[in-house]
């Protein structure tokens, strides 16, 4: 685990989805696939074609010095609108189909939501947020859900951060952002003032009420 800036006493925790409140490799790998496939389809071009397209475009950010972005952004370079990536994800991604609950998360998330409000800033619709946090069994916990379509943003953009921190009604500098990308996920929080921690494995969240020194709670 890295951290940046952190708040001496948070006054809340603004989480990542994907890759971050589960560890699912295959399912990360079906939603990046299947969106590809319909950009593909969209462009009228072969899977292969688009693939290549996009390793160019984020080859060549690198090559800019600039950071990495999401597949939404990336979308968007190439004439996609946010809200269509919104409709392609609705229709291809179901989270109840690959996720289960989790007992330990449900643990740790109880301790974090006993101590400060829980929100959740994902580049997926807030319909997909919702599903994945109820199949994980732990929707209860969260204060604030902000999806891709609540901002018309995809994260590193720091609008849907600015917006859950506006909607826990709390200043930027109370927060932290946890995420798995520090790019999409911590970066664009610094930028606002938010305090950052960059998770590599889920059992990273399970122990975040250890890490920031929180009571458990087992209700
Ligand atoms: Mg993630």
């Amino acid at each position: 685990m890295r951290s940046w800036n952190l708040p001496s006493r948070p006054r809340g925790l603004i989480f990542d989805l994907d890759s971050t409140l589960y560890e699912h490799p295959a399912y990360a790998r079906f939603q990046t696939g299947v969106l590809v496939e319909r950009l593909a389809a969209e462009r009228g071009e072969a899977l292969e074609v688009t693939q290549a397209l996009l390793a160019k475009m984020r080859e060549e950010r690198r090559r800019l010095g600039e950071a990495d972005t999401s597949l939404g952004n990336l979308s968007l370079a190439l004439g996609v609108p946010i809200e269509t990536s919104v409709a392609w994800r609705e229709e291809l991604i179901h989270p109840e189909e690959w996720l289960g609950p989790d007992a330990r998360l449900d643990e740790a998330l109880t301790a974090l939501a006993g101590n400060f409000p829980l929100g959740l800033v994902t580049n997926n619709p807030r319909s997909i947020a919702l599903s994945s946090l109820e199949a994980l069994g732990v929707r209860r916990h969260f204060s604030c859900v902000i999806g891709l379509d609540d901002t018309g943003h995809s994260k590193p953009d720091p609008a849907p951060f600015a917006l859950a921190s506006r909607r826990l009604n709390l200043p930027p500098a109370a927060l932290i952002s946890i995420g798995d990308r520090e790019d999409v996920d911590i970066r664009p929080a610094l930028a606002l003032g938010m305090g950052g921690l960059l998770i590599s494995t889920i059992g990273e969240v399970y122990e975040l009420p250890s890490f920031l020194s929180l009571p458990i709670s087992r209700t």
